[in-house]
């Protein structure tokens, strides 16, 4: 349940290797400007009196919970740059590893700490007294402290019971209110945890005055409904802010991260990319497609959008990964459209197959046009960028080739303009040109696969009325599966 995305007004990159990378065999497409539906949203989030998913802070833990990713080694330099990156995107919260974790962990948390960005600091520490005085002696605006609550940490972790973490979680509020600090109280592992001890420890620290209480799941187990259950129980319950944390163990990150909002919750625990422990949490450009489908003016108006690739690809370098090709908004081919029929909805309206608008990130749509999924409206668009006036007959003769071709081979975007320019010149032309250049075994193939698609499509002429270039059924299913 989607909403239809605004138009786009501020055009698009047009050639290759614009904001989505080297893309040498795709093109960015002019699409038209007319009729995106301006109507009501109808499937705009339930706007309840629990809900938070028009109004939400994002506490960003790319300098916590990104450096437990395996790749992770930030040095003081890239952790400054990361920070100032993530403060000029717009995120409300930058939390850094605890000051206890190592001597160059504490210096980086004072570094941070002095450098006067508009998003508040944070450091994420054991719930002890001792963690907690490194902590505020740092610097930071706030102090996130954690804590098993399952079963299986008491036991096999810290060894410590419910009244003794209930007892220190007091003693470690009540310090740390008294220095200044905004404070935190998160149980590690609460999806795991005994309901009843959860709601009991949280309801005590509320009544001592936290800012916030946290839910994590640590393991990545907690389904969306299951959060929805868990923060409706506990908003009932506390009246302070409430942050939570979700691993992707079993890829729900990004929904828990919104049902958590639609029940309730105030604060969402993000990284760049996702990075951290095991495959990491909610990644920050995941939330941002999650959340500008649900509430688009709210993020607009708060964070620098199209600042997210550059925060992006800075994280991937540091870390020594490539970003995700399935990666929303960012990965190579989050918005670019290649079955025929996608791309001649696409190329009237952009909001028949996207429900976020690319340029809103700063990104540009393409359309792929040299592969044997192509359409004749395509390679039409295609011919009309190159200059080349041609009937809609000799367009559909032209696509047969190049599907006929990508057929035989995968073809660049430099072969799919040769063979429309030959072609057209060859229109005129007393001696023919060759429309690229093949080999004999190619040649024999090429003639083979364009008698079959010549054939079938006067077979199929009559029932061809799904816009694509005289497509043979067979190919036909092989194209809607493309969806
Ligand atoms: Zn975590």
């Amino acid at each position: 349940m989607c909403p239809v995305p605004e138009e786009e007004t501020n055009g698009h990159r047009n050639g290759n290797g614009a904001a989505n990378g080297d893309r040498s065999d795709y093109q960015a497409f002019k699409t038209s400007q007319a009729s995106r539906p301006q109507s009501s949203n109808p499937y705009a989030p339930v706007q309840d009196f629990l809900s938070n998913v028009s109004n939400f802070k994002i506490i960003e833990s790319t300098l916590r919970e990104g450096e437990q990713f395996a790749n992770a080694f930030f040095d003081t330099e890239t952790k400054i740059k990361i920070a100032k990156a993530l403060d000029e995107f717009g995120v409300d919260y930058i939390e850094l590893t605890s000051p206890a974790a190592s001597e160059q962990s504490r210096r980086d948390c004072e570094a941070i700490a002095k450098l006067g960005l508009r998003a508040k600091t944070l450091t994420h520490v054991r719930c002890n007294m001792s963690d907690a005085k490194l902590a505020v002696e740092t610097g930071v605006d706030g102090v996130d402290v954690v804590i098993g609550t399952s079963s299986h940490l008491m036991e096999h972790s810290h060894g410590k019971d419910m009244t003794y973490i209930k007892k220190t979680a007091i003693e470690v509020i009540e310090y740390v209110k008294s220095q200044g600090k905004e404070i935190r109280f998160s149980s590690e592992d609460s999806f795991r945890s005994d309901l009843v001890d959860l709601l009991s420890l949280y309801s005590a620290v509320d009544k001592i005055g936290v800012n916030r209480v946290g839910i994590a799941d640590t393991v990545g187990c907690a389904t969306p409904r299951q959060v929805y259950d868990l923060v409706r129980t506990l908003r009932g319950v506390v009246s302070c802010d409430i942050e939570t944390h979700f691993h992707n163990d079993t890829g729900c990150a990004i929904a828990n991260a919104y049902c958590a909002l639609e029940a309730g919750a105030t604060h969402i625990d993000t990284s760049v990319i996702g990075i951290g422990e095991r495959n990491g949490i909610t990644p920050l450009g995941g939330l941002m497609a999650r959340m500008i489908v649900a509430d688009r003016d709210y993020v607009k108006s708060k964070y620098k959008l199209e600042k997210l690739k550059e925060i992006e690809d800075l994280v991937a370098e540091a870390v020594e990964i490539n970003v995700p090709f399935n990666n929303p908004i960012t990965g190579f081919c989050a918005f670019t459209h290649k079955a025929g029929i996608h791309a001649k909805a696409i190329l009237n309206n952009p909001s028949t197959y996207e429900i976020i608008t690319p340029s809103d990130f700063g990104m540009s749509r393409y359309v792929h046009f040299a592969s044997r999924l192509t359409g004749w409206n395509a390679i039409k668009s295609r011919a009309e960028q190159l200059g080349l006036g041609m009937t809609d007959a000799q367009i559909k003769a032209v696509t047969v080739k190049i599907k006929a071709l990508a057929d035989i081979r995968p073809l660049a975007i430099d072969d799919a303009d040769s063979i429309i320019r030959n072609f057209h010149f060859n229109l005129s032309a007393d001696k023919e040109r060759d429309l690229i250049e093949l080999s004999h075994e190619e040649k024999k193939a090429f003639a083979q696969k364009e008698m079959e698609l010549k054939n079938e499509a006067e077979r199929s002429i009559d029932h061809n009325a799904d816009g694509q270039a005289e497509v043979p059924s067979a190919k036909k299913t092989k194209t809607d599966i493309v969806s």
